[in-house]
């Protein structure tokens, strides 16, 4: 078999405004894929998933930068040999001209996830066969977030995820530490602690802040304290796992094992996060996940894009033993339910595992070609680490908006 074509599509759908929602990450506008399309010389197509959800980037450029230039290493090469495209790919040109952490390794998530997918349909089984085997089915889901709100707000958000039948949910915080905490307060009062709560502050805050944050999430028994500070501040996150009694998570903004090393050899995470459509695919979050395993650290991937997002890293989790479960999207986000004719959607806080082969899920055309890219921007800038100096390029995003 032979790879006989490389194209990427690119859909939008923009958020009606009393769905819109706001983080430490930005305000999101929009709900952007970028998926790639590989097909063979003998019929069969895998697709895979680049992880810009809301993004903040044009994403025509990631489709010219995928079809006009790493297709070319593609075309023609057997892709069944993952491992050897992987690193053709990224040792050819990723860590020479586009840099580790770059679009560039996200476009090589989703060629490795399109890979798989075709490795799965050639051989008739579901990835997390072709992993090892499935070490949980169903696998557990999360539900994200209960976002940015007054207190009341944020009970009622929780209190609906529990409605739903979710076991498990996040709250996002690092907007104001007063209104955090009293919200993280008065959502425990609302659903009480027979549910896991985790904490998301998308690097938002300082060291002493995410300390003092950290201190009341250990009272209120919080699962993790996910990106509390700027991913650079490795030491800072140490300092946190060395002080608190919760545990810290990080990784969605990381790429490839080596941006993870780091933060394992000097113990500062407890749980990793790796997103499969941004930190190298399939292949490499497997790595990473394997790599944690080994020093006793849990994975929990990151995954808040798109239906083919959500199939990579249920097959991911399914076949890893310290991942005990997978973020679900809960907002409003049409590329989650309705780019695949057949999305994995959880019930009772888990979702079961598809049956059919590769990644199990089915490219609904009629909705691709509805959405077409039409070239604005889906989020704002994320927010500085410091309380009270957020900036932004999105109006309507600041503490006052909840007022
Ligand atoms: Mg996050």
């Amino acid at each position: 078999m032979k790879v006989a074509g490389v194209r990427t599509h690119i859909v939008d759908t923009p958020i009606p405004e009393e769905h819109r929602v706001r983080s430490g990450a930005g305000y999101k506008l929009a709900r952007q894929a970028a998926f790639v399309e590989i097909t063979t010389d003998e019929g069969i197509s895998g697709y895979g998933p680049c992880s810009f959800g809301s993004a903040s980037l044009d994403l025509g450029s990631v489709a010219t930068l995928c079809d006009n230039t790493f297709a070319q290493a593609l075309v023609g090469e057997d892709p069944h040999r993952i491992e050897r495209l992987w690193d053709k790919l990224y040792y050819g040109s990723i860590v020479r001209v586009h840099g580790y952490r770059s679009v560039g390794v996200a476009i090589l998530s989703a060629i490795d996830i399109a890979l798989w997918d075709i490795k799965g349909k050639a051989l008739g089984a579901p990835i997390y066969q072709l992993l090892g085997g499935a070490f949980q089915d169903p696998v557990p889901a999360y539900s994200s977030s209960v976002y940015w709100d007054t207190p009341e707000g944020a009970a009622r958000q929780a209190r609906a995820f529990l409605d739903a039948g979710f076991k498990a949910f996040k709250v996002k915080v690092g907007l104001d530490v007063e209104n955090d905490i009293a919200s993280l307060h008065a959502i425990r009062d609302e659903v009480g602690y027979g549910v896991d709560m985790l904490v998301d502050a998308n690097q938002c805050y300082t060291r002493h802040l995410a300390l003092r944050v950290g201190r009341e999430l250990e009272q209120l028994n919080a699962l993790l304290f996910e990106e509390p500070l700027p991913i650079d501040d490795v030491d800072g996150h140490a300092f946190l796992a060395d002080k608190l009694d919760v545990r810290i998570a990080t990784g969605e903004n990381m790429y490839t094992r080596w941006d993870f090393v780091p933060y394992i050899e000097r113990r500062a995470v407890h749980v990793v996060q790796a997103d499969a459509s941004r930190c190298g695919g399939i292949s490499e979050a497997k790595r990473i996940f394997d790599l944690a395993g080994a020093f006793h650290l849990h994975a929990i991937p990151h995954t808040f894009s798109d239906a083919l997002t959500v199939a990579a890293s249920v097959h991911l989790v399914a076949a890893c033993s310290n991942a005990p479960m997978i973020e679900y999207d809960a907002t409003y986000n049409p590329i989650q339910t309705a780019l695949v004719k057949n999305p994995l959607v959880p019930s009772e806080s888990a979702i079961e595992l598809p049956t059919a082969p590769g990644l199990g899920v089915e490219i609904d055309w009629d909705f691709v070609e509805a959405h077409p890219y039409t070239g604005t921007i889906g989020i704002g800038a994320g927010s500085r680490p410091a309380f009270g100096l957020g900036f932004e390029v999105i109006e309507d995003r600041s503490a006052k908006s909840l007022a």
